[in-house]
């Protein structure tokens, strides 16, 4: 008897078809005595299409003000597809049935479509495993102290699942999605990336952190701490995916580099001619960290040493932006700020590899690709397994392609 944890994406359960084609292919695969877990996210574009929705009522639907609201109206997209998918077991004659975040106890703190999960009390999956149903369950969302609905994150379905894998003790997780495994890039935006047979834990968190939107960083860091390996694979084919686990099985770790990654979803703002003194630093950060507002790269320059005033110079998520543009507009008054300037049209172009720990030049050698693709380096900024340049956002999918040739030539 296995006990298995399996997740859809929103693309693969994009239509009742779509949705009927999942639950044959889950029986397919199914022993008998097999307990099954299938966490889905709501049916393809629909949770954009909510958030669109919200639009409707004010074009900034992303504001603290509204955080509550939108997750009473994005968690009904995942309500959707359990309920038809558990319909499609049946349908098939496989006892099943839905069940939301609440209902599995999935407990996330009370961060409105931030929400972290704090825990999840499996006893009622537990009970209708036992009763001989595959139990499928809404990713994406978790209950709050105060009862109210979660959700966590945008592509939060993928941590949803890892969660459960984990309370439950799962033999294994297994993520189905449009792709069939972790890629050295986005296949959508390199033709000639390459599908990985492996990939630790702390590359892949890496790469998620840094844009390879396959896996949720949260997800990843879940897979760390219950040590679940996580198989990254196929829903409309049968080959071999990716495992995300603690270390390589292979002998030989020829990799210096792992991946490219890319993330067009950031914002730059500068909060210029702010005084050379202590604390400024702390009231701006501390100021949007109380927005719950995380921020990225940083860079302060010196730009006028009479005057003793800097620049402060950082990135944010793009979705962040209307809401840092409130608490920035009130960091300027408060400290004499010059101005602040809001940029969207820029990206985040990465290189991850454990492998650069040891291997000097790798940072050059991202540069001399970026230089040769006539693309200009706005910030830069590096972890130890990673360099990571802000450039313009037009520019990305030529920036990812020069790297990539750099580092994985065909
Ligand atoms: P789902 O709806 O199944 O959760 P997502 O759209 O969230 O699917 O994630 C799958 C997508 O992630 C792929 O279609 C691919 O374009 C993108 N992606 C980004 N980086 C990578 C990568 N390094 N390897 C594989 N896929 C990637
Ligand atoms: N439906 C949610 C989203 O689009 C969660 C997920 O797909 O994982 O972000
Ligand atoms: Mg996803």
């Amino acid at each position: 008897m296995a006990l298995i944890v399996k997740k859809f994406g929103g693309s693969s359960v994009a239509s009742t078809e779509k949705i009927m084609n999942v639950a044959k292919r889950v029986l397919a695969d199914k022993k008998p005595e097999d307990k099954i877990v299938v966490v889905v996210s709501a049916m393809g574009d629909t949770t954009d299409d909510l958030i669109s929705l919200a639009e409707g009522i004010d074009e900034h639907p992303y504001k603290a003000m509204y955080s509550r609201e939108m997750d009473m109206l994005l968690t009904t997209g995942e309500q959707v597809s359990i309920a038809l998918l558990a319909m499609a077991f049946q349908k098939l004659g496989q006892p099943a049935i839905s069940m939301t975040g609440a209902m599995i106890g999935m407990r996330a703190s009370s961060v409105h479509t931030k929400g972290r999960i704090l825990g999840v009390e499996p006893k009622r999956v537990h009970e209708e495993l036992n009763k001989g149903n595959i139990v499928v369950v809404a990713g994406f969302q978790g209950i709050d102290k105060f009862g109210d609905p979660v959700t966590l994150g945008r592509g939060g379905s993928d941590t949803s699942a890892v969660a459960i894998a984990g309370a439950l003790k799962a033999d294994t997780c297994e993520i189905f999605t449009d792709v069939d495994g972790i890629y050295t890039a986005d296949p959508r935006i390199v033709k000639n990336s390459h599908k990985m047979k492996e990939i630790t834990y702390y590359e892949m968190l890496e790469m998620a952190r840094l844009g390879a939107g396959v896996m949720q960083p949260r997800s990843v860091e879940m897979g760390k701490f219950y040590n679940i390996p996580i198989h990254v694979r196929s829903t409309f084919t049968n080959t071999n995916g990716t495992i995300i686990r603690e270390d390589y099985t292979m002998e030989d770790r020829p990799f210096e580099i792992r991946g490219v990654t890319h993330d067009e979803k950031v914002a730059k703002i500068a909060v210029l001619g702010v005084p050379n003194q202590p604390g400024i630093a702390h009231t701006i950060f501390s100021a949007l960290a109380g927005a719950n507002i995380d921020v990225d790269m940083i860079v302060q320059s010196i730009r006028n040493i009479e005057k003793n005033i800097t620049d402060m110079v950082f990135t944010i998520a793009s979705s962040d932006l209307p809401e840092a543009k409130k608490v920035i507009d009130e960091v300027v008054v408060k400290l004499n700020a010059v101005s602040a300037v809001f940029e969207e049209d820029v990206a985040k172009v990465s290189i991850v590899g454990a492998g650069m720990l040891g291997s000097p030049g790798i940072a050059a050698r991202m540069f001399g690709a970026l230089a040769k693709a006539n693309v200009n380096i706005d910030i830069i900024s590096t972890s130890e397994i990673s360099v990571s340049c802000l450039i313009k956002g037009s520019q990305i999918k030529d920036a990812v392609n020069a790297i990539h040739e750099e580092f994985f030539p065909n």
